[in-house]
């Protein structure tokens, strides 16, 4: 999810909206089928109906391909599954003469709810990123941060999964900005990000958290995983050769990094203070490295 660019992340809203707009003209409809009791379409009674459809044939594509891992994308695929099934069902009184039973009813019309609902969370989902997206960097803003860690943090309580946080900020970063220029210095930014992003997974997060300092939070992820994927992030960021001005001088930057879980016994800003500390503990023993929190 954190790796879509601005255009990617505007295609996918387009296609949503246009998805549920043609599941609300299939809905009307089956509606139509049911209280005029007229022969369903053979698509709609087919077995695997829920691939037949627009929405269907949308999902299983290879334009909703790089959104397949997202969970909320994952709940939608469900809810829209069992709502074919529950039409199905209601198609298949008719073909055989058979009255409709109001459970019957009932179960579609509540299987519709969950399929708008599942539509919704993920427009939203999509929708709030985009708002909430650095010009720049292209990483999220502060705003919302903490209410979505405070999600991940909620799961971890109920001792549903785990949830790393890392947090990075580039070493002598005013060195860089007063000897190459603020745009160098910018330019550097949005690399390493872009460098960042593509060792992200789907459902990964990176915040943009001061100017030149990011949280990613990384959801299923024990401290050790993290501390291994925090180690290919700096190596990304060192190996980084990045050209400015047609310049034949190439610019190098290194990152410091600290590494932590969510615990049950800290609220999301002690976790992030606790971060933090690691952070400048790997300042302090020398920059360009990973350190974990030691206060475990
Ligand atoms: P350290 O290794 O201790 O982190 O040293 P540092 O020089 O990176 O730390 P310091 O906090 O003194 O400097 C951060 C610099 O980042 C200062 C600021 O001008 C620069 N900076 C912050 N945001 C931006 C930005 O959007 N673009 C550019 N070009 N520079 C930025
Ligand atoms: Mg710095
Ligand atoms: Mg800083």
């Amino acid at each position: 999810m954190a790796s879509f660019t601005n255009q990617q992340l505007q295609l996918i809203i387009a296609q949503l909206d246009q998805a549920i707009f043609s599941h609300d003209q299939w809905y009307k409809h089956i509606l139509r089928t049911l209280i005029l009791r007229i022969p369903p379409e053979k698509a709609d009674i087919a077995p695997e109906s829920h691939r037949h459809c627009h929405f269907g044939q949308w999902y299983e594509s290879s334009q909703a391909f790089f959104i397949r891992e997202n969970p909320a994308f994952i709940s939608l695929g469900y809810a829209h599954k069992k709502m074919h099934i529950s039409a199905q069902n209601l198609l298949q009184k008719i073909c055989d003469g058979s009255l409709i039973l109001s459970i019957d009813w009932d179960s579609f019309d509540k299987d519709i709810d969950k399929m708008r609902l599942a539509f919704q969370n993920l427009r939203h989902e999509f929708a709030a990123i985009e708002k909430n997206r650095d010009p720049l960097t292209e990483a999220q803003t502060r705003d919302g941060m903490l209410a979505e860690i405070r999600d991940q943090n909620a799961l971890v309580q109920r001792e549903q999964q785990n949830c790393a946080l890392v947090m990075f900020d580039l070493d002598h970063f005013k060195q860089v900005n007063d000897t190459y220029g603020h745009l160098a210095g910018d330019l550097v930014l949005v690399s390493t990000v872009q460098r960042i992003k593509a060792l992200l997974r789907p459902y990964d997060r990176i915040y943009r958290y001061g100017g030149e300092e990011f949280i990613i939070c990384m959801p299923r992820t024990t401290l050790a995983q993290a501390h291994i994927v925090a180690e290919r992030m700096r190596e990304a960021i060192a190996e980084q050769n990045i050209q400015f001005n047609n310049s034949r001088e190439l610019l190098r930057v290194t990152a410091s990094f600290g590494v932590t879980i969510l615990t049950q016994l800290r609220s999301v800003e002690e976790s992030i203070d606790y971060v933090d500390k690691a952070m400048y503990e790997a300042k302090r023993a020398g920059r360009n490295r990973v350190v974990d929190d030691v206060n475990l």
